[in-house]
């Protein structure tokens, strides 16, 4: 047969077991525990000699249905699902990380993230060393024996800036180094993370996953590309695992003990988002770099921000990374913090909210919220402007979404 394509692949991913009932979706195994026939049977499960299940913390039937859907359309190696965005970058973070290692990354990061790293880490001796990832030559610079990843978001939000991922995975394959992205503002129908050298993939699950912002959920994909002896952490353990190193360190330690693995309700609703994501996505992508246009010439946005445009900086390196629709996201900026809270307050149809790729279009103004409890100069040394408002475009028509901007404009 020949290859077969996402939608296709992701509504088909077969079970793992047959179902008692031949049930057509996967059943919502709602227990914490699992019966075993025999001690023997007991022994063998617990010491991971067998795949069964022992304990829901640690694997379910649902969640591993969600996870196997997932590695069928990505390809990746393993996949794990955590109960956040946040608690698979923790995860991920914790597994590769010790006291006295650094980690590479750019100041341009959703918020948590960089305070888990610069405080959450950080008192426990994880150094951080911030640079610019689009200057390779500044990214290999400052790699030394004790570097544990370079991490990046693939298009930083709320700034909209793009590392080149094939130039920062050849540093770090040289130096040994893993590239670990969050890529939750691209759908893996889109970008196939695996092709541009990322060894470990994070996903914040609940944006475009969960299908209309249905619940909490995180990803964590290893691809077993990276070389696990150059880790000072991990190498001891390669002879026994190869590629599959830091997937063994994760699931064998780091995320039972972590205790955040997905509940079996989320999985069933994120499996569902999935089936969906790949139509939502391009009415979603379509509409955004269609009302980006549109607001490019309307009065009173002094500037709009979307890599999808053409007079962007990263035009190009986003185009040959993300394609034409590089996520359904952008931002503008209007004349001061004033008017952006005026403008936000008189938005009748786009939601005042958080979160991103809801079937619903959001606003925000990440400097007051988002960043709200960042000094001024750390948030300007993040670049996050206080006349910027973030909009994550949903699936109205684009025309009610120009129409309610300019009124609110007006
Ligand atoms: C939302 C988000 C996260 C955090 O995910 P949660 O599911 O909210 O924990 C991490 N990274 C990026 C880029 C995000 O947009």
């Amino acid at each position: 047969m020949k290859e077969i394509s996402f939608e296709s692949q992701v509504l088909h991913t077969p079970y793992e077991k047959e179902d008692a009932y031949h049930s057509l979706s996967m059943p919502i195994y709602n227990t914490a525990a699992y019966e075993f026939d025999t001690a023997e049977a007991m022994e063998a499960a617990f010491c991971g000699r067998t795949p069964d299940h022992a304990y829901s913390r640690i694997t379910n039937p649902t969640v591993q249905y969600f996870e196997n859907r997932v590695r069928a359309v990505t390809e990746a190696l393993s996949v794990t699902a955590l109960n956040s965005g946040m608690a698979a970058i923790s995860n991920v973070l914790m597994t590769v990380a010790y006291a006295g290692s650094n980690i590479i990354t750019s100041a341009h990061l959703f918020g948590n993230t960089y305070s888990l790293m610069e405080s959450t880490l950080g008192a426990f001796g994880v150094e951080v060393r911030f640079c610019d990832l689009t200057n390779p030559e500044e990214v290999s610079s400052l790699i030394d024996e004790n570097s544990c990843a370079i991490l990046l978001e693939v298009i930083t939000n709320p700034q909209l800036e793009i590392a080149d991922l094939k130039k920062l995975s050849i540093i770090g394959k040289e130096k040994g180094v893993p590239l670990i992205a969050d890529t939750t503002v691209v759908p893996f129908n889109i970008f196939k993370a695996k092709d541009f050298g990322v060894d470990i993939e994070i996903v914040s699950s609940t944006k475009y996953i969960s299908g209309g912002a249905t619940s909490i959920g995180g990803l964590i994909l290893d691809y077993g590309t990276f070389d696990w002896k150059r880790s000072s952490k991990l190498a001891g353990m390669v002879k026994q695992f190869g590629p599959g190193t830091f997937t063994a360190k994760l699931r064998k330690e780091i995320h039972r003990n972590l205790g955040a693995y997905m509940t079996p309700q989320v999985a069933y609703m994120q499996t569902l988002g999935m089936e969906t994501m790949e139509v939502r996505f391009e009415r979603q992508g379509h509409t955004c770099l269609d009302l980006a246009k549109r607001l490019q010439s309307l009065k009173g946005i002094e500037s709009v921000n979307y890599t999808g445009l053409e007079d962007n900086p990263f035009y190009e390196l986003s185009n040959v990374q993300f394609g034409p629709y590089p996520g359904a996201m952008f931002t503008f900026d209007l004349p001061s913090r004033e008017a952006c809270f005026s403008f936000m307050n008189k938005l009748k149809l786009i939601r005042r909210a958080t979160n991103l790729f809801d079937n619903k279009t959001l606003a925000i103004h990440p400097a007051s919220t988002i960043f709200g409890s960042f000094s001024e100069e750390l948030r300007q040394s993040m670049d996050v402007s206080q006349k910027s408002i973030r909009l994550s475009v949903g699936l109205e028509s684009v025309d009610d979404l120009y129409n309610d901007i300019e009124q609110a404009l007006a």
